[in-house]
């Protein structure tokens, strides 16, 4: 049940739960006005090109947006990218680069350099942007810097089971957790080793 017993709907809202082009596990979170509380109802909005979210109350509009996750891929001096294993879901147990999502106070810049130290101990600092992948089916955006690394110690902790550095031809492949890992680490490998392209083409990607 969606609702709790008594709690006003509108039909259009009730019938329809998923909501065009929002993944269905984020539209099951979508049922009140943030504002005021009424339930919120899905359809055309004067001014708006899409049906949306609405509160039939107030008139706020709840705008589903995707979120933005940022990412480094610390490279040692001896040009090897620093991957952990996932101690938490999703992914549990496979190899991705550091990252989270993005606080709402602070840059991209600042995210990355944040969710590297807590899940690796390593200080970075960005150098470039590797690339920028969508994920609608998640509702993310993945952003993913190129980071050397300043200071700090390696240390896992109960995001990373092992934090270890792989050479461009070492990455293993079979066991990333994100396909935005596998695309990330494939353009770096791209970038940095062009030699090694071949190679990276026919990589797997997970189902994530
Ligand atoms: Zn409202």
């Amino acid at each position: 049940m969606r609702r709790p017993p008594g709690a006003a709907t509108r039909g259009r809202a009730r019938a329809r739960p998923s909501h065009a082009g929002v993944p269905s596990w984020l539209s099951a979170t979508l049922n009140f006005c943030s504002r005021c509380g009424q339930a919120l109802d899905y359809g055309p909005i004067d001014g708006e090109e899409r049906d949306r979210l609405s509160c039939p109350v107030c008139g706020f509009i709840a705008y589903v947006n995707p979120r933005l996750v940022v990412t480094s891929l610390p490279v040692t001096e001896g040009g090897e990218v620093i991957l952990l294993r996932r101690g938490i879901e999703p992914g549990y147990g496979l190899w991705a680069q550091p990252g989270g999502f993005l606080e709402v106070d602070e840059t991209a810049h600042d995210g990355a350099i944040r969710e590297t130290l807590e899940e690796t101990g390593l200080q970075v600092e960005p150098t470039r942007i590797v690339g920028l992948y969508s994920r609608p089916q998640a509702a993310i955006v993945v952003v993913t810097f190129e980071a050397r690394i300043v200071g700090g110690e390696i240390r896992t902790g109960s995001e990373a089971l092992e934090i270890v550095p792989f050479g461009p031809a070492e990455i293993p492949w079979a066991g990333i957790a994100f396909r935005t890992s596998t695309w990330a680490l494939r353009d770096w490998v791209r970038q940095t080793r062009p030699d090694l392209a071949a190679l990276v083409d026919d990589t797997p990607e997970p189902d994530a």
